[in-house]
């Protein structure tokens, strides 16, 4: 065929995304670029022309699962055209030199910090059949191609990665080594993309970042930017995540006291309750000023609930330790914890220290989410007979007129409706939930949209 003829054809393009939100992000604005080339997204994994697989070096054992996800993708792939197989992520920065030497099948590699290029990579594998490996730091330039890429999201609720990478240099976390330095896009630039955002239809906004507090550029800090965000007509909520409690400054504390569109709920990672380990771990604060930053955050806005993250048996914690993460966890009540047993991660400093018993780190890790788990499921029963604020983002597959949306508290909400009601912000009475979502009827005096 002609080869003008054959560029002309519309291309697939499929990603597996793993991780955090960022990922998700990221993997979004690949779908955005590759439009360029004439690759359009789709859901169908086994007719796709380029297979992007984007991973997560938070993943337990990440680069085993990376290549048990290669050896599937050759498995499916077995009979059919072989695809354009790229490794991107956290998992290709670091490892992008092994997968490249282990895995003839993968024709690249991109590191976070160098998607910007994939376009020249897929057009050079296409014409000359060579291998590529774009692992080096280059933030400014991917941000600087990116904001001339529109956003095409079109979702309810909407990612916008302002910040990334990490300076702070916790002794368990990848981050650093695989998104590099701490880098801000400039406030217009993103303020820019909030408004594709939201003329696409984005209700809500989830400010994106490592080390989303620590968000600096020509003087401008994130509450700068959440108030100018408040002030977006059609924007009805703001969110960000995820934070470190070292850039919780008062600026920043203040904007919860008067923003009314930033959401009650702040996901402060603490890790563990206790200031030794805090100190082993590198956290750069103690117990006593994340409590107060919470204290401050109550005072202010007698609203506001908190969830967090914590490591469950690091290095060097003893019974003393755990329970004090237990009395931490009792204490500030969080509504949501993401909470697991330490395990290494290749390349950090922790992973050079000795592990604690694997039956003892277990055990703890069970008495901490049965903590967890009670606190939440008493803050779910709670919320029974209440009336919550919910913006419905999507129509639930395969029920007839239920949607899907989340509540200020960003709790799963699940309710009946006659009318489409996606992008709208409801009232929903709670009459039901299980561990993770919360059900009930929209009040509105519209008669037309309850049952
Ligand atoms: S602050 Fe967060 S991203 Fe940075 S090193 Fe610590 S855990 Fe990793």
């Amino acid at each position: 065929m002609d080869r003008k003829i054959k560029n002309n054809l519309k291309k697939k393009i499929f990603i597996k995304t793993f991780g955090c939100q960022m990922n998700e992000y990221d993997s979004n604005r690949i779908f955005d670029l590759t439009k360029k080339i004439n690759y359009f997204p789709t859901t169908d994994k086994l007719h796709a022309d380029c297979y992007v697989i984007n991973t997560c070096h938070i993943r337990e054992k990440a680069t085993e699962k990376v290549f048990h996800d290669i050896g599937r993708v050759k498995k499916e792939y077995r009979k059919r055209k072989k695809p354009i197989l790229i490794i991107a992520g956290c998992v290709a920065q670091a490892e992008g030199d092994l997968i490249l030497k282990k895995e003839h099948y993968v024709d690249a590699v991109i590191g976070p910090q160098s998607y910007q290029k994939i376009n020249e990579v897929i057009q050079e594998i296409e014409n000359k059949k060579i291998k590529k490996e774009l692992t080096n730091f280059e933030t400014i330039n991917k941000f600087d191609k990116l904001k001339l890429t529109i956003n095409h999201s079109s979702k309810v609720s909407a990612f916008l990665t302002i910040q990334e990478g990490c300076d702070k240099f916790c002794k368990f976390c990848v981050v650093p080594y695989t998104r590099g330095p701490e880098y801000s896009r400039t406030l217009e630039e993103i303020l820019k993309e909030a408004d594709e955002l939201i003329a696409n239809g984005a209700k809500e906004i989830t400010l994106l970042g490592q080390n989303v507090n620590a968000y600096n550029r020509n003087r401008k800090r994130l509450s700068d930017l959440i108030n100018a965000l408040n002030e977006k007509k059609d924007l009805k909520r703001i969110r960000y995540t995820t934070s470190h409690p070292k850039d919780m400054t008062d600026d920043l504390i203040d904007v919860h006291k008067h923003c009314k569109k930033l959401m009650p709920l702040l996901h402060l990672p603490v890790q563990s309750g206790s200031d030794k380990i805090l100190k082993n771990m590198n956290r750069k604060h103690d117990i006593s000023e994340y409590l107060e930053i919470i204290e401050k955050l109550k005072d202010i806005n007698p609203k506001i609930k908190f969830a967090s993250d914590f490591i469950i048996a690091y290095p060097g914690e003893n019974e003393n330790d755990f329970k004090n993460t237990c009395q931490l966890m009792k204490k500030v009540k969080f509504i949501n914890s993401y909470s697991y047993v330490f395990s290494p991660r290749p390349g950090t400093p922790a992973s050079e220290l000795s592990l604690i018993d694997n039956s003892v780190a277990k055990k703890r890790l069970i008495l901490f989410q049965n903590i967890a788990d009670k606190i939440k499921h008493d803050y779910k029963k709670s919320l029974l007979g209440r009336n919550v604020n919910t913006l419905f983002e999507n129509k639930v597959k395969s029920e007839d007129n239920k949607y899907f949306g989340r509540d200020e508290y960003n709790n799963p909400v699940i309710a009946y409706s006659k009318k489409d009601v996606i992008g709208e912000e409801k009232q929903v009475k709670i009459n039901k939930f299980s561990h993770h979502t919360v059900y009930g009827e929209i009040i509105d005096t519209n008669e037309d949209l309850a049952a």
